[in-house]
Order: structure tokens, then sequence, then C-alpha cells
């Protein structure tokens, strides 16, 4: 199966099987927004869930908070985001499309064209006679910079600008509230607070399914350390980050550095955790050390001390942060896109897997009777009942059997269950395993304590 054959065969599963659907299809699709669909958002939930519990709730120096996506619009100009979240935008006038002046030249020349500004972009179309990747015409509109935050109007009555932003990234609350959870939670030094919601972005060329949209999630974490702590800790970070993938099966991963003389303003050091996926090796995460930016940024424009007593040492300094952040959408992308394989069957049958990691599947166990007749729904039905007190079944009387496996096969669910005339007489049933489609017979009374270490994740 090639790259390009993997990306059209996950979508086209999304859609049929209930997780991933264009967004408002029913008026024609809004372009590069999506609606997770019942097995998407469990999927989403569970990786959610999964980053809270590992970095959240087993650490003993993290807090968790849910900050509001429209903020005092002064953050955004303490942030940098005003002045410079941009792109640089260019206009084909010939077929009217509209691309990213990177992009562009990335493509058109093979060079790298971060940092450079509106007039040396212009040069470089200009001289070296890049034409329009859709109608090849050269007649382009000069690059002009275009933030990338979405506005929103807020009621006139209200104090100051009328204007508000929609978060363009979840990290800027925790700056915002690093006092109020300093007075709070008794937290000392170094310590991080997590954060997960939506983020917001007005990305010019967005696409490849859910990996560049305008609306979608982050998991971010702002790490407050002393500034002589930066390099151990920005270490640690990169490798639980790294932990995290391999414990929801993301293996197809390697470092990016960003070079010292590319880093963002805020940055010291940057490191994109890069994922291969079929239509290129891309930014699936990143870790930054943002020094003390922030903090020193909003404590000037909110005329707020953001200093930091150090009980021990009695030292007053603004913290420093280390700020890992991932973003949901792109690692259910990479699930999907590494756990999708078609396998071809003794007696030439083929089956669809999604090989999901069991703690991630949005169903867990799939029960089914083998007939509906002679008391074996009911008695699965009551298995399922049991068992959906802690996990995500699915129950099935519908079809052949082998039909009702593939289906879960599909969905990536990792066990199934069916209810047989053996189980009316012994209580036994069979367990299926998706991957190897070994079965085994077991007591019921033994399915929870069997089933359940599968489901944890091993860090
Ligand atoms: P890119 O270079 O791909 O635009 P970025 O460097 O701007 O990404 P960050 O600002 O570092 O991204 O955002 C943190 C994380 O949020 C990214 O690693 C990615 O997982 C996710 N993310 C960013 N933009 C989008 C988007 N438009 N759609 C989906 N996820 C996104």
């Amino acid at each position: 199966m090639s790259e390009s054959d993997l990306l059209k065969k996950v979508v086209a599963l999304c859609k049929r099987r209930g997780f991933v659907f264009p967004g408002s299809e029913i008026y024609g699709g809004f372009a590069n927004t999506y609606s997770y669909g019942p097995l998407g958002a469990q999927l989403k939930k569970n990786v959610r869930d999964l980053w809270w519990q590992l970095f959240v709730q087993r650490r003993e120096d993290m807090v968790g908070l849910d900050g509001p996506i429209l903020l005092h619009p002064e953050a955004w100009r303490a942030s940098g985001h005003v002045e410079g979240f941009n792109d640089a935008l260019i206009d084909c006038k010939s077929c009217k499309a509209r691309l990213r002046a990177d992009h562009l030249l990335e493509k058109a020349l093979g060079i790298d064209v971060e940092g450079l500004s509106l007039e040396a972009i212009n040069t470089l179309v200009q001289d070296n006679n890049v034409r329009c990747p859709h109608c090849d015409a050269f007649d382009w509109t000069p690059a002009r910079h275009f933030n990338l935050m979405f506005s929103t109007e807020l009621s006139k009555t209200q104090e100051g600008s009328s204007i508000a932003y929609l978060r363009p990234e979840t990290a800027q609350a925790i700056f915002l509230d690093f006092k109020n959870i300093i007075n709070t939670m008794r937290v000392q030094v170094p310590f991080g607070v997590a954060q997960v919601g939506k983020a917001f972005r007005n990305e010019i060329t967005p696409g490849n399914f859910i990996f560049r949209v305008i609306e979608f999630e982050q998991m971010e974490i702002e790490y407050f350390i002393h500034p002589s702590k930066w390099e151990t800790t920005f270490s640690n970070w990169l490798e639980e980050m790294q932990k995290f993938c391999r414990a929801i099966g993301i293996t197809k991963t390697s470092l990016f550095e960003h070079p010292q003389e590319k880093l963002s303003h805020y940055s010291k050091r940057t490191v994109d955790i890069m994922y291969d996926f079929p239509f290129g090796r891309s930014e699936l995460y990143g870790i930054a050390y943002r020094t003390d930016f922030d903090l020193k940024r909003h404590s000037e424009f909110a005329k707020v001390n953001m200093e930091y007593l150090d009980p021990k040492s009695n030292e007053r300094y603004i913290p420093h942060v280390i700020e890992p952040t991932f973003g949901l959408d792109r690692s259910v992308l990479a699930v999907l896109c590494e756990g999708y394989r078609e396998e071809t069957l003794e007696g030439g049958e083929s089956r669809v897997v999604l090989g999901l990691h069991p703690s991630i599947a949005p169903v867990k166990v799939g029960i089914f009777p083998l007939m509906k007749k002679d008391g074996m729904a009911e008695k699965a039905q009551a298995i399922a009942r049991t068992l959906s007190k802690r996990w995500h079944v699915n129950y099935d009387e519908g079809g052949a059997i082998g039909k009702r496996y593939r289906r879960q096969d599909e969905i990536g669910t990792p066990f199934c269950i069916t209810v047989d005339y053996q189980t009316l007489e012994d209580n036994t049933v069979t367990l299926r395993h998706r991957d190897s489609m070994k079965q085994e017979r077991l007591n019921i009374a033994d399915l929870e304590s069997i089933l359940a270490p599968a489901f944890e994740i091993n860090v």
C-alpha cells in the first residue's frame, strides 16, 4: 500500500465507521473543520485521559487548569501574538489561489524561508520566476502578513476594546493564573501546570485531513523552573514526551532541533517531535524553553509582580519555563495511520485491522451471542452490562459471527467475547484476540481481572 493510499484509506475508514466526519457536511461541508463521530470522540477522549493520567494524576509536581478560550485582549499583546503571530500570504491574481509564501518557496526552490522579511520573499518570488502551482501563471500580489488569530466582537458595553481573540494556543491562560496557582496550591518550583483545550488558528493553507485544521485541541504544559535547571529539565521532558508516544503506540517518530538562528523570539531552544505521516515527515509535538519571557511580559503589561519567592533559599525571581506541547488531533491521526493495516488470511479472505493500543481503543470489548435464541442474547447482554461499568463495550447480535469480528477489527477493538451453547452449561465464554485472532475459553467470573492489565499503559 502506497503512503498516499494509506491516508485515503484512513480517511475512508474514519467516515465509514464513525471516527471523523467532514464538518457541516449537510451544508456541503465547511473547509478544514471536522466532526469527531462517536468512535473518534471516544478515541480522542482516551488519548486525552491517558495524557492527563500520566502528566497530572501520576505526578506530584503537576497540577491542572481549565482556563477560558477568551482572554483579556491585552494578554495577546503581551504574548506577542497580536503583532507577530503571522504567516506571509500571497495571492495568484490569475486563478485567485491564496498560498502561504513560505510553502510556495519551499516547494518551488527547496529552501526554508522562515524569518525572512516580506521584501526578501517578494524578491525571491520575482527573481526566480516562481509560478503558481495551480495555474502556472506568474502574476502575484505582493506577499503580506496575515494574523492567524480569529477575532470576535464583544458587546460594546464592555470596557476597552470590543475585539477579543479566540486563543491560538492554550498556554497563555496558564501564565495569567500563575499567581492564583502559587497562592492556592502550595506548589513549589519546580512544578508544572497542564491544560487541555481547544485552540483556533485561521490557517491559510490547512489540509491533510485533521493534521492542520482551524479548530483543534492542544494538551500543553508550562513547567516552572529555576533558570539554572533548564537544560536537564528540557531533556527530561523530551524523554517524557517520547515515552507518551510509545505508550499510545506511536513509533515512527524522530527529533528536529530548531537551528538557533530560526528560533521564535521567546525561545532559547525548541525541538519538534516529528512523525512520518503518510504525506511526509511533519511536526507532531514540540518542546520549547521559553525562558521567563511570558511571565515577564504579563508582569509588564498587567503591572503585576510575577516573582516567586523560594522558601528555602529566599531567592526572589521570575521562574523560567519549559513548555512541552502536544496536539490531540495530530495524536489521533498518528495512531490511526500507524494502526491501519490490511491482512490476507488463510483461504484468501482479507481483513482490515486498526491495531490501536488497547489503552486507547474506543471500544475495549465486543460482546456477542452466537445466536439470539435459547437465552444466549440475555447472557451476553448481562456480561455487557457488567463490563460496561468499567469499559466502553459494544454488544452486537446481528449477522454471522465472522462478520461481527471483522467489524470490531476495523474499529480497533482488542477483544471479543462470544457466548455460545457451552456458556449456558458452564459459564465459560470464548475470548478472541484482535491481532492474533487466537481464541481461548475463560470463565465469565475471571473476565474483568484477565482483561484489565491489557488496558493499562506500560510507563
Ligand atoms: P505547524 O508548524 O505545523 O504549523 P506549530 O509549530 O505552529 O505547527 P505549535 O504552535 O508548536 O505548532 O502548536 C503546538 C502543537 O499544536 C503542534 O505540535 C501540533 O500538534 C498542534 N497544532 C498546531 N497547529 C495545528 C493545526 N492547525 N491543526 C492541528 N493541530 C495543530
